[in-house]
């Protein structure tokens, strides 16, 4: 493309010379046979009047000679015409700037001349002398012999000089005829000079421009189509908010028309849900840039649409303006709470499993110990239940469970959380539940359970262990309070409730928790601290509930490389910045490590 267009501009610029060349020459070439043919005119016209001169010397000569008296201006006119009679013979002869006559005389014309020479010498002799006599007041008969020489050359001279201008008038003719032949040569050569121009030149480019414009015109249409047809709403505004242009997608959260959208205002007319829209345009305008937030608006239909938002700022016939894309992730956030739901509940009754517990105990314990609120837990377990599955089998099994998981749902209280965190085991975490409203809780639910009829299991019981976190406890001691509570129920005969009667005191030592006033400020000493109490909590939590002893060593051994770290990192601060104690720091390091192994 940009080959072809320097070739195009090339042979523009070349042409563009040769035609200026063209024209300088043709104004020359004319002005110079303007110049050849005027000096030519001039020639002939001279040339013509010596004839008329001539003539006027014989006739002036004839009037003297009848009236035989003469004045003194008649003497003076015959000079005249002998000065301007020989004056203009050598100019046409030998050329006369003075006077405007080129010197024009061919070969032939110069041979005439050396014709007409004697006839001319004569002619010029006689009427000098007899313009000597008369001066002289001499009578007719003194100067008639010369009028009769005078006439006696007159003839001829004339008939040669009518010679002289015929070849004159033919030089000009033949000049103007090479001017016309070569004006025709000239305007011949320029035309095809322009039609050379408009084969290579012009027609090229206007098909280039033809295309250009069609492909210009073709990727707008594309971009625009591309644009309206977009699976995101995108809208084009003025600062102030005002649209300029929306596609079929943001048209359906306005609920106008392409045609009327020009009178909107994205502020006014899409529903922001939970977006102080004013105030982002505000920081826009300040150039923040604003780029994927989530937030929510209300389609025409009046469905909510979880959208992801970009605002960028472009411009618009040379203004500024905003570009809002608005890209609808409804389905998709839909597809991730349900998967996150999914993950984190258990398949066969819906609520809550193992994982999430897991997940969210350890904030729920932090949450009661740092505000000091209560937390219980009830742990149920249906009686006898493999007596269920191996009367009506497997599935009637399912089915009571899921039958217990409603009833346990319907009794508890919306900030409870509830788990099946084994085969036929329920976990109930209550905050801000005491002891005493965790049984109640559990009395109504074991209450239910024993009143309810299963349509094919008909009735059943469980049996139920209460017990409220004491400061300080873990969940692992919880835990292991409540299960013994369970443990206690099945052993006084099932279908009842037991309150934890395990003492809390010694469990609270475990809770580990790091204080602010214990930083010495050096920021990477600090952050092991910090860790090594993480990861004790992350020990004394876990282990004993998991009851896995090969996962307690592998705790406890990263605990141990841990305090390694740490104490080599801290000895070489410590002795970095000459702290005094330093031996009996590492002593004491020492020893520790001696201990852990
Ligand atoms: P008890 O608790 O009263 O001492 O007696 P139990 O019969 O309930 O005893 P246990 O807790 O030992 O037995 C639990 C049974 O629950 C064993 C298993 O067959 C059954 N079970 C565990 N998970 C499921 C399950 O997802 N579906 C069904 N249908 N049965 C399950
Ligand atoms: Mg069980
Ligand atoms: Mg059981």
């Amino acid at each position: 493309m940009k080959k072809r267009y320097s070739r195009l501009i090339r042979r523009l610029v070349l042409a563009a010379g040769i035609l200026t060349i063209l024209l300088i020459g043709m104004q020359v070439m004319t002005q110079v046979q303007l110049n050849q043919m005027t000096g030519m005119a001039k020639v002939i016209n001279v040339a013509g009047r010596q004839r008329m001169l001539s003539q006027k010397l014989t006739k002036e000569l004839l009037k003297l000679r009848l009236n035989n008296q003469f004045e003194e201006y008649d003497i003076d006119m015959i000079d005249n015409v002998i000065y301007e009679f020989e004056g203009a013979h050598y100019s046409l002869l030998l050329g006369n700037k003075l006077r405007g006559i080129p010197e024009k005389n061919n070969k032939e014309i110069l041979q005439k001349y050396q014709e007409i020479k004697p006839y001319f010498l004569e002619i010029i002799d006689s009427a000098e002398a007899a313009a000597n006599e008369l001066k002289l007041g001499h009578e007719t008969d003194h100067w008639e012999p010369m009028l009769e020489e005078i006439l006696k050359n007159e003839k001829q001279y004339l008939k040669i000089m009518d010679e002289i201008v015929l070849l004159y008038e033919k030089d000009t003719s033949d000049m103007l005829h090479i001017s016309t032949v070569s004006h025709m040569a000239m305007n011949l050569l320029i035309l095809l000079l322009s039609v050379l121009a408009f084969w290579r030149i012009v027609y090229p480019v206007s098909i280039e421009l033809k295309h250009g414009l069609n492909q210009q015109y073709e990727n707008a249409q594309n971009i625009r189509k591309m644009f309206y047809n977009l699976k995101a709403g995108v809208f084009l505004v003025r600062q102030d908010g005002m649209v300029l242009f929306q596609n079929k997608e943001a048209q359906k959260l306005t609920g106008v028309n392409e045609e009327e959208a020009h009178d909107i205002s994205v502020i006014q007319h899409v529903k922001w849900m939970d977006l102080n829209i004013v105030r982002l345009f505000d920081e826009v305008k300040q150039g923040k840039v604003v780029e994927d937030i989530e937030t929510v608006v209300e389609d025409m239909d009046g469905v909510n649409r979880t959208v992801m938002l970009t605002i960028a700022s472009t411009t618009h016939q040379k203004e500024e303006a905003l570009m809002l894309s608005l890209f609808d992730v409804t389905t998709q956030k839909r597809a991730e709470e349900e998967l996150t739901g999914k993950v984190n509940r258990d398949e066969l009754t819906g609520l809550f499993n193992r994982h999430f517990l897991d997940l969210i105990m350890q904030e729920e314990i932090e949450r009661a110990e740092r505000y000091e609120i209560p937390l219980s837990t009830i742990l149920l377990d249906l009686d006898h239940f493999k007596r269920v599955n191996d009367r009506w089998g497997h599935p009637v099994g399912d089915s009571v469970l899921v039958f217990t998981a409603e009833v346990i749902q319907r009794f508890s209280r919306i900030s409870d959380y509830v788990f099946r965190i084994g085969g036929e085991e329920f976990l109930i975490l209550m905050p801000h539940t005491n002891i005493n409203g965790a049984v109640t809780a559990a009395e109504k639910i074991r209450k239910e359970i024993e009143d309810s009829i299963h349509a094919i299991a008909g009735k059943f019981t469980a049996s139920f262990g209460v017990a409220e976190r004491c400061p300080g406890e873990t969940f692992r001691m919880l835990y292991k309070r409540v299960d013994d509570a369970l443990y206690e129920a099945k052993n006084s005969g099932r279908n009842c409730v037991v309150k934890s009667s395990n003492p809390c005191n010694g469990y609270a030592t475990i809770g580990l928790k790091w204080k602010k006033s214990w930083e010495c400020g050096e920021i990477r000493i600090d952050e092991q601290h910090r860790e090594l109490f993480r990861l004790s909590g992350n020990f004394a939590n876990n282990t004993t509930f998991h009851e896995d002893r090969d996962k307690a060593v592998a705790y406890l051994e990263q605990i141990i490389q841990h305090v390694i770290d740490h104490f080599e990192y801290e000895e070489s601060a410590l002795s970095k910045i000459g702290y005094q104690d330093l031996n009996r720091h590492k002593k004491i390091h020492g020893e520790s490590l001696k201990k852990s192994e």
